[in-house]
């Protein structure tokens, strides 16, 4: 999807500060962070969101929540830290290229809506 904004950082053609990458997963720090730390996780593959994960697809997002564990535990999260992931307009996405917002480093508010 070459007018992804995640599909062209993941191909390199968008710089980011990538935290990790395998084979199946991209992760880098969010441009605006609303956290000390604000990681995204993403698919290399092109989901546009929750509603996109199929039983076809949804390996990757078992591979995703291995990762985001080790994510927090190099990031230092050991007391905690939110796992996000906003799915289409009502919840306020803005990329439409299924992520999964790390955020920790602070005590976090509690609102939930
Ligand atoms: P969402 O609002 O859940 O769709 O999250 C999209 C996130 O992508 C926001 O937190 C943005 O700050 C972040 N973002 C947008 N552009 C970039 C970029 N070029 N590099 C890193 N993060 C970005
Ligand atoms: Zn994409």
């Amino acid at each position: 999807m070459s007018d992804c904004l995640f599909c062209r950082i993941i191909a390199g053609e968008i710089p980011s500060a990538k935290v990790y990458e395998d084979d199946l997963v991209f992760a880098f720090r969010d441009i605006a962070p609303q956290a000390p730390t604000h990681i995204l996780v993403v698919p290399k593959a092109h989901i546009p969101d929750c509603s996109g994960i199929t039983r076809e697809n949804s390996a990757v997002v078992s591979r995703i929540f291995t990762v985001i564990p080790e994510i927090a535990r190099a990031e230092g999260l050991e007391t905690g830290y939110r796992v996000v992931s906003n799915c289409g307009p009502d919840a306020g996405q803005t990329v439409k290229h299924l992520h999964f917002h790390i955020l920790g480093g602070k005590q976090l508010a509690l609102e939930m809506a």
